[in-house]
């Protein structure tokens, strides 16, 4: 089932005379993983939009990380099921309903749209699911049905709450840093009767005024962490989810998602998903740095956030945003300006000059930088500087032989840059 996503695009084939290497990424716990042998199955979840202000830039460099792993990995052989949600009911999504005077389910849908057809022009891989927290209330009530009868639960009101005690151990930052982050991003650690101020919310019992669902634990939707547990385990283990299959130490091959996301969303759920399978997660955890604009941080509280579709109704070239998006590398912060877009487009516009050519030479040279550049943690700095001197190389050269198809073919294959 293939719901509500986009456009799969064209992944032109690569000459067998070249060998991609194992594709090393930095977990975010520090090692370097060593993934996936051609022909494994590689199951990847990356957590999905709230829609409300879809896509900001920050949301399309994520998911262009994720895009990467799986075009390396799906040209190297293995065999990639993708998975990403869609938080079409949450607080936020309704707070600005309510401040916009709009329905929340329209205002939902039309950011859906917004997203998919961004998605569709940046040339990034559609997911297997793509699949909205509303269409999945009775995986959510399954999941909460089965942590209520193993203890891990526990009400204030009719509101049901993860008791996190038996991991807060792994905490991956100090508790009272914790606290803070968890406050700012949707917790509740004051609210009297909670166990523990960081224990998150599982089931949100129907408040007036607002959407709600029926299910055995009464009226009410769920809380924001339990919905990505539940989407992954289902979408990609399949419909025995919830008992052991595949690797007996985890569940997943790779959650990924922004860095405002380690915690609490991916420490609770993966939380959450240790208390239903008895299993981790996933096996790697990797995360994406944050796009400032011009020196600051770009926050929607800010209200500095560079939409995609702005830029692609402003005339902007989509390939040029990939390419001024795979300029800086995916783990650091970095920062959105003119002259960072600027530079993008006279590289492309050289690439193409190259790629236009009745003849080149150095194909293969180039090609095999390109995927040793991916192959260490997606180096794609590094990987746009070869295709550079290889295009600047051109004008000088005067002994090209060579069609210019298959580096046309590789960039659109590895890189997605189809030029
Ligand atoms: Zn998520």
């Amino acid at each position: 089932m293939r719901m509500n996503s986009w456009p799969s695009a064209y992944l032109p084939p690569l000459a067998d005379s070249f060998t991609l290497p194992p594709l090393h990424v930095k977990a975010t716990s520090g090692e370097s993983v060593l993934d996936f042998k051609s022909g494994d199955n590689f199951t990847m979840y990356v957590c999905g939009i709230t829609p409300y202000d879809a896509t900001h830039l920050g949301h399309a460099a994520t998911y262009l990380t994720f895009d990467l792993i799986n075009r390396y990995l799906r040209a190297r052989g293995s065999r990639v099921s993708f998975v990403e949600n869609i938080t079409d009911i949450d607080d936020p999504l309704l707070e600005r309903a309510t401040r916009d005077n709009v329905d929340w389910t329209q205002l939902a849908d039309s950011q859906i749209d917004l997203f998919r057809s961004d998605m569709s022009a940046l040339h990034i891989l559609p997911p297997d699911h793509f699949v909205p927290v509303t269409q999945t209330m009775d995986l959510v009530e399954n999941a909460l049905t089965r942590l209520i009868s193993q203890g891990f639960t526990y009400k204030v009101d009719n509101d049901f709450y993860f008791d996190t005690s038996t991991f807060l151990k792994d905490l991956p930052i100090a508790y009272e840093e914790a606290l803070k982050i968890f406050s700012e991003r949707g917790g509740d650690p004051d609210r009297p009767g909670k166990r523990d101020r960081l224990d998150p919310i599982l089931w949100i019992a129907a408040r007036p005024g607002e959407p709600a669902w029926e299910s055995s634990l009464g009226k009410g939707r769920p809380g924001w962490h339990i919905e990505c547990s539940v989407i992954a385990l289902r979408y990609l283990l399949g419909e025995n989810y919830l008992n052991q299959s595949g690797s007996p130490t985890h569940c997943i091959s790779l959650q990924g998602g922004g860095s405002d996301l380690i915690f609490p969303h991916h420490f609770m759920s993966a939380a959450q998903v240790k208390a239903l399978t008895g299993r981790n997660f996933a096996r790697t955890f990797v995360h994406t740095g944050m796009v400032g604009l011009d020196g600051e941080k770009m926050s929607k509280s800010k209200g500095n956030l560079v939409f995609v579709s702005k830029l692609l109704n402003s005339g902007e070239d989509a390939m040029v945003i990939r390419h001024a998006l795979l300029s800086s590398h995916y783990s650091s912060d970095r920062m959105w300006t003119e002259q960072v877009l600027q530079a993008s487009r006279e590289r492309v516009a050289k690439i193409r000059e190259a790629l236009s050519k009745q003849y080149v030479s150095g194909s293969a040279e180039l090609i095999n930088s390109v995927i040793t550049a991916l192959a260490q943690d997606l180096n794609t700095p590094v990987a746009l500087a070869a295709i550079d001197s290889w295009a600047s190389s051109l004008f000088e050269s005067e002994s090209s032989t060579e069609s210019p198809g298959e580096v046309s073919r590789a960039l659109d294959l590895l890189l997605g840059l189809a030029l």
